[in-house]
């Protein structure tokens, strides 16, 4: 018999597993602690139950099935760990400090490759190959606490997959982030290149998470060379649903932009984006372009990055630059593959 895997339960199924093995709600609640709040590896280090009781929980069940197959550290403290599933599938996920150690953000993956296909985006690169399931997403937080002994306090969908065509899953993962590891809604962050549908179906459900937009173009035909996808959901409409998601929300929303030397950050551009912006809701945050070597974009100009901001402050919006993270072991945005390099 298969054994269940502890992770990813919720209370009712830990509840289920210890009345098959005639025990109290209240060892149910134990385990469901040492899983998403203390984040052990093995049913042994769960000390409070009795030693009989573990060895009965240990004949149909275990902590987790998922194996960290390489970890990279950088030197500014990043960590990137490839992470494989059962069937062989690997995906990357990524742990950034930023500047006080209480502040530890994962960067999840929510699918296996990506069909949205940016002409920029390692990820794109590989297709789509699969979604994760809530469990291999929750997964990737439970493994950096396990291995790591701490505590995630953010979470960002901006690793490998677009979100939003995996949102069933990814909703049941945010539900398991709120409810059992007790992290904030406000302090998850979902990002997509921009699923007007299922942007609407957000904006219903009245999620508090951060909705993160990846526009990088506010003009349609240079957004077509570097995102597909402006060719089904074009600016105007993604705008329509921007406002629609502001409005049921109440949430200020926040705007990724790549800039790319001579494509995406030009003087043109920062007026046309300034304008696009003007009515909307939101804090920009502008993502320096990253090289992953399989095309021929480049890095801004620091002068460049400076001017586009100062062009896009005059509107009086919040813009802040992304700095680079884990750099030298290729973990920052869009670098991510999840192939095991040779
Ligand atoms: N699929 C979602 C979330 C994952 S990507 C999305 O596209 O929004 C997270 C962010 O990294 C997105 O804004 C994406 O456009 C950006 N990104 C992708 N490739 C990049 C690269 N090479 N350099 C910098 N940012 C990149
Ligand atoms: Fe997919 Fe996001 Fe990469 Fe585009 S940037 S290919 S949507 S992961």
């Amino acid at each position: 018999m298969e054994k269940t895997i502890l992770s990813g339960l919720q209370q009712k199924d830990f509840e289920d597993l210890t009345e098959k093995l005639n025990a109290s709600k209240f060892r149910a609640r134990q385990i469901h602690n040492w899983i998403y709040l203390k984040s052990v590896s093995s049913i042994d280090e769960m000390t409070d139950l009795s030693k009989d009781f573990r060895e009965e929980l240990k004949n149909i069940a275990e902590v987790s099935n998922t194996k960290i197959k390489t970890k990279q550290i950088s030197s500014d403290g990043t960590i990137k760990y490839l992470l494989e599933f059962p069937d062989g599938e690997c995906v990357e996920t990524v742990l950034m400090r930023f500047d006080n150690r209480a502040n530890l953000t994962a960067c999840v993956s929510s699918q296996v490759g990506c069909a949205v296909n940016c002409a920029f985006c390692a990820t794109g690169k590989r297709g789509f190959i699969r979604n994760l399931t809530p469990t291999e997403i929750i997964e990737q937080v439970l493994t950096i606490q396990r291995d790591t002994g701490l505590k995630v306090s953010n979470i960002v969908f901006m690793g490998q997959g677009e979100p939003l065509l995996n949102l069933e899953n990814v909703l049941k993962a945010f539900d398991i982030f709120r409810d059992d590891f007790q992290i904030s809604a406000r302090r998850i962050t979902i990002s997509t290149s921009g699923i007007i549908p299922k942007i609407k179906e957000l904006a219903d459900k009245k999620l508090q998470s951060t909705l993160a937009i990846s526009l990088h173009s506010a003009i349609s035909d240079i957004r077509k060379k570097i995102m597909p996808i402006e060719n089904k959901y074009s600016l105007s409409e993604l705008k329509k649903a921007l406002k629609y998601y502001i409005e049921q929300t109440g949430r200020r929303i926040t705007i990724e932009f790549l800039l790319i030397k001579a494509l995406t950050d030009t003087v043109e551009m920062a007026k046309q984006t300034a304008l696009y912006l003007k009515d909307l809701k939101c804090n920009i945050n502008l993502i320096p372009y990253n090289s992953t070597d399989e095309n021929e974009f480049k890095k801004p100009s620091g002068t460049s990055i400076m001017k586009f901001k100062a062009l896009l402050e005059r509107s009086g919006k919040k813009v802040t630059i992304r700095l680079e993270r884990g750099a030298d072991i290729d973990a920052a945005c869009g670098q991510l593959s999840g192939k095991i390099k040779k």
